[in-house]
């Protein structure tokens, strides 16, 4: 494979939304999620490889996932809203955290993440070419009536929802340093679409409440959820070994179409993550979702999740692209 010839990237880092606060221990902290943490993942991908144009999709997409009532909340408060809202977390507003706050610019950044993602997973359906869906803010971790999580549309899913209806098998492997219980959440009474994370054990990390190896999945969707938590700390090796059972598991289930829900806070020296994996270990863990995945499924879409520090994230992507296309 060419590196520039296969893999193309389709971006929006909205620029002009910047959540600058979020409450942690009692306190005002720095929200994390800002674009600058994306800047050096943007340049090395746009200078590296060919772009696409994000499109103007209809909200329909959005709402085969998410509740009208929670998708007018998030337009109507981003149009009420002087300057940045921290959310009432205790069933008033219907967001989980404080590290999702509504900005004037919340709903359009959210909405414009959601075109970026579905743009590129309709490219990969009409030209078989993997596509690297960089955006913010990310997704995984928006639930069908609930924000939060630096998360407002789950953009995953959104793209989900998009490609049955094409009656395609669809398979998401999220490797973010969190569980995404958003995505979880969306399709766990679904058997049309398979959800394996490996992730931080959640009896220690965010989100607490859910990423346990009890979560399989309910009713008919019983068995297309798999959740694989490791200890603070794993290296390439516990990692590695947990990558094998999750692409055994997605194996099985002989999907059409692969999303990967990549985030880099995996990295070592990620600030809100807390494994240990160097930089050079994204190129064999790129390398063996795509030699052991993606040669047979062929249909691929990589969208960014989490990735809190902007020159271990522009590591990590590097490598992984480099291992994903072959380049080591
Ligand atoms: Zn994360």
């Amino acid at each position: 494979m060419s590196l520039k010839k296969e893999l193309l990237v389709c971006s929006e880092l909205n620029e002009n939304f910047i959540p600058t606060k979020e409450i942690d221990n009692g306190r005002f902290v720095r929200n994390p999620e800002r674009p600058s943490r994306l800047r050096y993942v943007h340049e090395y991908l746009v200078e590296n490889f060919e772009s696409i144009t994000p499109e103007h999709f209809s909200e329909e997409w959005i709402l085969k996932v998410h509740d009208e009532k929670y998708y007018e909340y998030i337009k109507r408060k981003s149009a009420e809203v002087d300057g940045e809202y921290i959310p009432e977390v205790f069933f008033v507003d219907p967001i989980f955290d404080t590290g999702t706050p509504i900005l004037r610019e919340s709903f359009d950044a959210a909405r414009k993440a959601v075109n970026v993602v579905l743009t590129s997973v309709r490219y990969v359906l009409e030209n078989r070419r993997p596509v690297y869906a960089l955006t913010r803010p990310p997704g995984h971790h928006a639930m069908r009536n609930y924000g939060g999580g630096y998360c407002y549309f789950n953009n995953v899913a959104t793209a989900a929802r998009y490609l049955e209806n094409s009656g395609l098998r669809i398979a998401i492997l999220d490797v973010d340093f969190h569980h995404g219980n958003g995505t979880q959440d969306i399709f766990y009474d679904d058997p049309s679409v398979l959800y394996v994370s490996i992730h931080g054990d959640p009896r220690t990390f965010f989100p607490w409440y859910s990423g346990y190896e009890s979560e399989i999945g309910e009713g008919k969707a019983e068995g297309t959820n798999l959740n694989i938590p490791l200890p603070g700390g794993s290296d390439k090796h516990a990692y590695l070994e947990a990558l094998e059972v999750a692409i055994k598991k997605i194996d099985s289930y002989m999907p059409d179409f692969l999303l990967i829900s990549l985030g880099t806070d995996t990295h070592a020296e990620d600030p809100v993550g807390r494994f240990s994996l160097l930089s050079q270990d994204f190129e064999t863990i790129g390398n063996k979702i795509a030699t052991e995945l993606c040669e047979k499924i062929q249909r691929v879409c990589i969208v960014h999740e989490g990735g809190y520090k902007a020159r271990a994230n522009f590591s990590a992507v590097k490598n992984f692209v480099r291992g994903f296309l072959g380049q080591s």
